[in-house]
């Protein structure tokens, strides 16, 4: 649906994005991640063409977007829907002449835009805010009304920049609701720039972290976060956990599966090994339960612990002294 190949982007002659490849598809919930300053509009706003590029390519529904006259990129644009951290409502008019906005550019029907504007208020669930000024609502509704104004294109595509970065985690939670409710619904492919975890954990299929210019990382957002590629844990700046100098960790992958008392025993009686339970981390993400479980266990026994979890069919990781897995794991 989006193919980005080797896109390089400098402003000033300072590369901002350089050699970025991902390949974004239809009707997911993709998440773009990554510390402020990053990359990430830049790269949402090359995706809708707002932003020329120097090199490599953006294919969007098989348009090369660096091929199109002005003219054409303004039609490609219709089918591309955005809405921001700030909203961007006309303070003076209501909410749906704020939704009907693109559809008068467009030159659609009076009729027509009225009866669209007040399905897509409908689904946003401010029926009753029609007639309501933007500064009558709360953060959240406002976002809703962003939401059914970049909606009334039908387009294929909705971009989503930090657009619950100005809300509370209740109202955050409610968009998220919504723009899955959309994705299911309409199977708009929605794509999200975000420096909020809690967003790509909530919402996303699948994630890239945008570091140093380039995609340090990319895969399931589950995966992602049990796989733990050291771009990820910068971000997060997860502590470190750590074990006497004798001993090393065993991180356990734990994918919506719960590890039995059974295979805990046979460690101690079948393997004559033993270990303590250092930390251990559930978390919940769009749809799943995933975790990690990390045992301290002595050098010596390290790698029969970790042959006999392999044998088991267990997802583990011998971690390096410090905490964090061994070797550079970051393109998952
Ligand atoms: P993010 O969304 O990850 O916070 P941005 O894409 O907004 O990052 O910005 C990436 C970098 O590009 C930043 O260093 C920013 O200062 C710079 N930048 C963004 N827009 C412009 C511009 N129009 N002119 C010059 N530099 C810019």
């Amino acid at each position: 649906m989006i193919q980005i190949q080797n896109l390089y982007k400098a402003y000033n002659g300072i590369a901002i994005l350089d050699n970025i490849n991902l390949n974004i598809q239809r009707s997911e919930i993709f998440g773009i991640v990554g510390q402020s300053g990053a990359g990430k509009s830049t790269l949402l706003r090359c995706i809708n063409g707002l932003e020329s590029f120097d090199k490599g390519k953006i294919i969007v529904n098989s348009t090369d977007i660096s091929a199109l006259s002005e003219k054409d990129l303004l039609s490609f644009r219709r089918k591309i829907g955005m809405i921001f951290q700030n909203f961007a409502l006309l303070n003076r008019r209501t909410v749906i002449d704020n939704v009907m906005l693109p559809m008068e550019c467009w030159h659609y029907p009076k009729e027509a835009r009225r009866k669209k504007a007040q399905e897509l208020l409908e689904i946003v669930g401010l029926a009753d805010k029609t007639m309501a000024l933007p500064h009558e609502l709360s953060g959240g509704q406002k976002q809703r009304v962003a939401i059914a104004r970049a909606l009334t294109l039908e387009p294929d595509i909705l971009l989503c920049d930090e657009a619950t970065s100005a809300l509370d985690p209740a109202i955050t939670k409610s968009i998220l609701d919504l723009l899955a409710d959309v994705n299911r619904q309409m199977g708009i492919t929605i794509v999200i720039v975000t420096h909020d975890m809690s967003v790509v954990k909530g919402v996303c299929n699948r994630m890239a972290i945008v570091t140093g210019k380039q995609i340090a990382a990319v895969g399931e957002v589950s995966e992602t976060f049990l796989a733990e590629p050291s771009s990820l844990l910068e971000l997060i700046g997860k502590k470190e956990v750590v074990a006497p100098a004798s001993h090393r960790i065993l991180r356990l992958s734990l994918r919506d599966t719960s590890i039995d008392q059974a295979f805990l025993n046979d460690f101690v009686s079948k393997l004559k090994l033993e270990f303590t339970i250092i930390a251990a981390n559930v978390e919940q993400f769009y749809g799943k339960s995933c975790g990690h479980l990390y045992l301290s266990i002595a050098v010596e026994n390290i790698e029969r612990a970790r042959a006999y979890c392999l044998n088991k069919g267990m997802d583990c990781t011998v971690l390096v002294p410090g905490g964090r897995p061994g070797g550079k794991d970051d393109v998952l």
